[in-house]
Formats: structure tokens, C-alpha cells, sequence
């Protein structure tokens, strides 16, 4: 199984670092950082510095150059500060890349630069400006885990806040060149401990070359002892010395040991992929694998491009569990991810609304749940908050009568919108129709529609929800569909604006269009697609319970609320049993059955055999009703995979996604399924 979350560091928000600001005699400003006594770049033309000890300590202008590899050129940074080192291997890549390579920067940061800070310390680089506006638009919340920005088509960065040698060692992915930036050894020794070289060493791919600007002994031994050759070189300035070097031959990952079944499938990748479904999870991985230049042909019985107006609005939010767990890692960390993909994807809310996301405590029940989430994870206010009845009303723009989590900047996202957006991303080719069998073939899947049409693509990405289990390869997965209605009111005039989408029970987005959604029901095992008038006085009866006063105004203001006056919407969603999304490769289940059957005995007896999986066969399923802050993410988690880039998340957090959690978990219980 998945490590416990206990082997990860606390879910939590990172404090910002102490700064002054130093001025040069051009009067170039750059930031000090007082807790360290330490510079974040030389008062000496900070640019330059970098370029000699990181860009070329590394040979990257000769090594970018000649990239033609369909995988990205990988960098990793220990230490991220204002990201100038960054900044600079992506202009490096542009001036010297051929035109299809692409870039993937992977960088630490324990103390997080606040936005303003970071646009401030990179306005020293006017020559820099565009490449560090995009990084200050996307830059993430202060919150520990790995936040993935898309800098441009090519380049991607991940941000992995917290200490270097903690994140290095949970990174699932490897490097090809690394940046040993942090301060000093002498004034941050903690950074520089053998943990941290030894994590270096192990997300490191055969040949991968280090630089850094300390020729400090407790580096040059970590380094050694870690495995890598080091050498001394010219420092840049008055600097005399540097160290730059390589690691020929990385230390065997040990990780899987202990979960040889989640060893990922050897990589091939693709040049057209097909995906099953155009839902969320279909549409966000069609878009994730034709932004790497891989053609994809996106398939789903219903023409998702004919849009009628649906008025219909989906809400992004998440339920974080009192204690921390895998799950609640992944889902905030989905929320974050999706936030930050919409603003870029959609600046200007066509699509969605940062509106916030109130979430009731409707019982003293939940307001105690609430309350020890809020006591167990101290998260910067702009992700969560609790607010008291007044200012949850305030916030709300309608009286409520309990205490809340707010998440001001969760908000609301019009599905089909924008899926049928998705499915216009070039590189990808909409065909409807229905995939009936799937069929492997020498160069990979053949695909046979009800309509007697056979499409053939190297890879397939099965997202079509609760019939995801329907193929011979994916049937021993459990999937449960759960049937849910959407109710819909047109607002008469003068009925109050809310100012959240407000979680009692159910939903309830401020109204866009003038169309109030509100809902929805859930009905696990039941596909019936019809609209049910029962349903919606479900969904009336839960309103009053969870909004009182929103249903008087509406009232006031003269709304028929009655079942009969509503029209809906009814969507079937797929659940697990664990009600984690399943997001990679496709496990063959019959043969984990046979090389795993041990652990039905002795569930330490982990027999060391890799997983064997359907070869070029992934899954993006069981988003439930939260497939808006979870499906962007498991898009990013399977592309990355099937193009060999660093993974979006920490690997315990990869694992507890795999498709084929649920069969060892059944095994080592003794239920042979
Ligand atoms: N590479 C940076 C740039 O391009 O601006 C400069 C790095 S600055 C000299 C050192 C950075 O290391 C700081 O941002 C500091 O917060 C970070 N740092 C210090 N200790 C750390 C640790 N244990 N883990 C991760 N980052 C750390």
C-alpha cells in the first residue's frame, strides 16, 4: 500500500522570508534576506553570476541545443528564491533549443518570496520582464507540497515548497542538470545535510551534472559520499572557485521496494493518443497531451462542441478531512492546480468565477470537524478561513446562521463551456461516437466504435466515468456511477446576488446568466438520465434547510419555488470506494492477483516484481462530484507520465492515485474479489 501520510511533512503554510533591500551604485535594487544574512544575488551583476556558475556550469546552451528528445530537458534547484537561476535557463533554452524541444524546471523553496517581493527583486532584469511576469502571475500560494505553473507551450516549472532535501527525496521524477543554490553552507547549514546530496543523487538520471557556487567541504564530501565527481572551476567575480561535476551512475531507486506493483510502466511516448470521453477528465488530458505536441483524437458519443446554453455551473471546491490524509493532500492540491490553470487558461471569467466557496457548518457536528481542520493545518487565509455566522453572512451577501469555511479564492466553473473550449485545443481532433471494445494491436490500440469504425492510436486514455470499467482490461476496477440532479430557477428581479458559492448540503453558485443552480441530489448505483420531479423538491427541501433565508428573499421577490416550476440537469458520476480519483496506468489486474497472491498470506512478504500493466492503456476516472479540482491535476499526472517528466505531486501522493490501489488493498484483506 501508499505510505501513511505521516511520511510526509505537515500540510501546512510556509512563513515568508525576512527581507531587506539592498541598492547598488547603478541603483539596482535586490533583496537580502535577514534571517540568513545572505544575498539572494550577487550586488555584482546577480545576472552574469548566474549565467557562469548555473547555465554554463551545467553546459546548457551546448547541451539545449542539441535536445531532440520527445521528453523534456529537466533542471532541478534546491533552492527557487527569485528565480532568476530559472529565469535564465529558460531564456538559455529559447536562445538555444530546437523549435519541438521543451524545458521542465523543477525548483525548492522553503520560504516562499510574497508575490509583490518576487515582481520587485526580478525588476532588477528589465531584459527578463516577460519571462518574470508570467512567473508572478502564476505565483502559487504559499502552501507546502508541489505547485505546477505552465510558463509558456514549451517550458513548465514545478515549485516544490518546502526544505530541499524533504522534497527532493518525495520528487517523482528525475533530473538532468541541478542548480545547488541556498545560501551560504556556513549560514545555512541545516540545507546543506547529506540528506539532501543523497535525495540529489537518487532523482538523478544517469549523467545528470551539478553547479553550484560553494566550494564549502561540507558540500564537496556530501556530494562525494552521495556519488557524484565533483571538480573545482573558475568563480565567477571575485570569486575564485566553484564546484561543477556529474553523476555517472545514480543509486537504484529503493523506494519501490516496498510498492514494486506502483513501478511505473516502461515509457513510450506517443504520437496519437486517443481518449475516451470529453467530460472534465477526457477534455483536460486531450488538452495536456496535445500542449506536449502529441495528436490526440478526443471521442465521445455526444457532440460536445454543439453547445445549447445549459446555464448549468459546477462548483471548484474540495473537503478537506479534520486530520490530514493522502486525499486531502491531493484534493487541495488539485484545487490550487485548477484555480491556477482557469486564470491562465480563461484571464478574463468567461468560463468561471473566482467567487469563493463558503462551506457551511450546518451541524455542530461538521462546525467541529471544521474547527479541527482549521486547529490541524495552518494555511494562509487567502486558501481557507473560518469566518463566524456574521462574517460568513457578510460574505455569503445572505444571512446564515452558523459558522463556515470560506475558501475565497474557489469559485464556480461552467462544465460544458468548458469542456467544448478543451476540445477545440489544437492538436486535437473531436470524433463522436461510441468506443465499444478496445483491442491491442503491433503499434498499439485499435478502438472499435458502435458504428463499426476502427480507430487506432498508439496510447488510450480511458475518461468516460462510470463506464470506464465497461472494457475487458479495465472491469476489475470498481466504479460505482452515482446519478446526480441539478435544479434550475430563473431569478426574478430583485432576488439577492450571492456573493459565494454557498456548501450546506448541497450547492449553490451566485447565478450566472440569471439562471439560480442549485443541488444536487446523489443517488450511488442509479444511471437513469431522465430529470425527476422528486429530485428537485430534494433539492427545494435541502435549500430550505441550508438557506433559509436565500429561499424567503427568493419567495419576496416572487419566485415559483415549487418542483414542478424547475427545469434540471442530470449528470451520472463515477465514485471508487476510496472516492479518490483513479488517474494513471491501467493495472492488469489478473496478473497482480498472481504475483502479489502472497500478501493474502503475509502482507510483508512483498514479492519484488514490477507491476504489470496494459501497455499504453491510462485511466482519468472517479472525480465524483469534485472533478473540477481534480481532474486538471490527473490530467498533468498522466501526461507527465506518458511523456517521462517530473510528476505534479509528491509520489506517495501519485501512488494513492494509481488505478491499482484497490486490488492490493483487497488482497492483502483476503478478499480475492
Ligand atoms: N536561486 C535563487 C535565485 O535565482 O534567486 C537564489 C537562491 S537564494 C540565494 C537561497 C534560497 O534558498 C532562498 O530563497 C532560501 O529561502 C532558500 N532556502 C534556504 N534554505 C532552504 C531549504 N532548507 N530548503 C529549500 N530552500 C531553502
Amino acid at each position: 500500500m501508499s505510505r501513511p501520510s505521516a511520511a510526509l511533512p505537515p500540510l501546512t503554510g510556509l512563513a515568508s522570508p525576512d527581507l531587506s533591500w539592498h541598492q547598488d551604485e547603478n541603483g539596482s535594487i535586490g533583496p537580502v534576506s535577514t534571517q540568513f544574512d545572505d544575498v539572494y544575488f550577487s550586488r555584482h551583476d546577480g545576472r552574469a553570476e548566474t549565467e557562469h556558475v548555473f547555465i554554463h556550469g551545467n553546459d546548457l546552451p551546448r547541451r539545449l541545443a542539441a535536445w531532440t528528445h520527445p521528453r523534456p530537458f529537466v533542471v532541478g534547484e534546491s533552492g527557487f528564491g527569485t528565480g532568476l537561476n530559472m529565469l535564465c535557463a529558460w531564456a538559455c533554452f529559447e536562445t538555444h533549443a530546437p523549435p519541438q524541444a521543451r524545458l521542465h524546471l523543477v525548483s525548492t523553496e522553503r520560504f516562499p518570496l510574497l508575490r509583490d517581493d518576487l515582481a520587485r527583486a526580478l525588476s532588477a532584469w528589465p531584459e527578463l520582464a516577460t519571462h518574470a511576469e508570467r512567473l508572478v502571475q502564476q505565483w502559487p500560494e504559499p502552501v507546502a507540497g508541489v505547485h505546477r505553473l505552465l510558463l509558456d507551450e514549451r517550458v513548465t516549472l514545478d515549485l516544490h515548497f518546502g526544505d530541499a532535501a524533504e522534497r527532493i527525496a518525495l520528487l517523482d521524477g528525475q533530473v538532468d542538470a541541478w542548480f545547488l543554490d541556498g545560501f551560504a553552507p556556513a549560514k545555512n547549514p541545516e540545507m546543506w545535510r547529506p540528506e539532501l546530496f543523497s535525495a540529489l543523487a537518487a532523482a538523478s538520471r544517469p549523467g545528470a551534472t551539478f553547479a553550484t557556487f560553494t566550494c564549502a567541504g561540507i558540500v564537496k564530501r556530501g556530494l562525494a559520499a552521495a556519488g557524484f565527481a565533483w571538480r573545482k572551476a573558475p568563480g565567477y567575480g571575485r570569486k575564485r572557485e566553484m564546484l561543477r561535476g556529474e553523476i555517472s551512475l545514480p543509486p537504484p531507486n529503493e523506494r519501490r521496494q516496498a510498492t514494486p506493483w506502483f513501478t511505473p510502466p516502461d515509457v513510450k511516448i506517443p504520437q496519437h493518443v486517443a481518449v475516451i470521453g470529453a467530460g472534465i477528465a477526457g477534455a483536460t488530458a486531450a488538452a495536456a497531451l496535445a500542449r506536449r505536441g502529441i495528436a490526440v483524437t478526443l471521442i465521445d458519443r455526444f457532440d460536445r462542441a454543439r453547445l445549447e446554453p445549459t446555464h448549468l455551473q459546477g462548483a471548484l471546491y474540495v473537503k478537506l478531512a479534520a486530520d490530514t490524509n493522502l486525499q486531502s493532500r491531493f484534493y487541495l492540491a488539485g484545487l490550487l492546480h485548477s484555480r491556477r490553470w482557469l486564470a491562465q487558461l480563461d484571464p478574463h471569467h468567461t468560463l468561471w468565477q473566482p467567487s469563493g466557496v463558503l462551506q457551511l457548518g450546518t451541524s455542530e457536528k461538521e462546525q467541529a470537524r471544521q474547527a479541527s481542520f482549521l486547529a490541524n493545518h495552518a494555511l494562509p487565509e487567502s486558501v481557507v478561513r473560518g469566518l463566524d455566522s456574521t462574517a460568513a453572512s457578510a460574505a455569503a451577501g445572505i444571512e446564515v446562521n452558523t459558522p463556515a469555511l470560506d475558501y475565497p479564492n474557489a469559485g464556480w466553473v461552467k462544465p460544458i463551456e468548458l469542456c467544448a473550449h478543451l476540445a477545440t485545443t489544437p492538436g486535437v481532433a473531436f470524433h463522436q461516437g461510441e468506443v465499444k471494445a478496445l483491442h491491442a494491436v503491433a503499434t498499439g490500440w485499435a478502438l472499435t466504435l458502435a458504428s463499426g469504425t476502427i480507430i487506432e492510436a498508439d496510447q488510450v486514455v480511458i475518461a468516460s466515468a462510470s463506464e470506464a470499467s465497461s472494457y475487458a482490461e479495465t472491469a476489475a476496477l470498481p466504479l460505482q456511477p452515482v446519478r446526480g440532479q441539478i435544479s434550475q430557477l430563473t431569478l426574478p428581479a430583485g432576488a439577492p446576488p450571492l456573493g459565494r458559492v454557498v456548501c450546506a448540503g448541497g450547492y449553490v453558485p451566485p447565478a450566472a446568466d440569471g439562471v439560480l443552480n442549485f443541488g444536487a441530489t446523489f443517488h450511488p448505483g442509479e444511471v437513469d438520465p431522465h430529470e425527476r420531479e422528486a429530485d428537485h423538491a430534494a433539492n427545494l427541501a435541502e435549500l430550505e434547510r441550508g438557506l433559509p433565508a436565500l429561499v424567503s428573499a427568493l419567495c419576496s421577490a416572487g419566485a415559483k419555488l415549487t418542483p414542478e416550476r424547475l427545469t434540471g440537469r442530470t449528470g451520472i458520476r463515477a465514485a471508487s470506494p476510496d472516492k479518490t480519483p483513479y488517474a494513471g496506468p491501467v493495472p492488469d489486474a489478473e496478473a497482480w492477483r498472481n504475483d502479489y497472491a502472497s500478501l493474502a498470506k503475509d502482507a510483508t512478504r512483498i514479492p519484488a516484481i514490477p507491476g504489470r500493466h496494459y501497455p499504453g492503456l491510462w485511466l482519468s476516472t472517479a472525480h465524483g462530484s469534485r472533478g473540477l479540482s481534480s481532474a486538471p491535476l490527473c490530467a498533468e499526472v498522466i501526461a507527465s507520465r506518458i511523456c517521462d517528466e517530473p510528476l505534479p505531486l509528491e509520489w506517495p501522493l501519485v501512488d494513492h492515485l494509481h488505478p491499482g490501489r484497490r486490488i492490493i488493498r483487497d488482497l492483502v484483506r483476503g478478499n480475492k474479489g
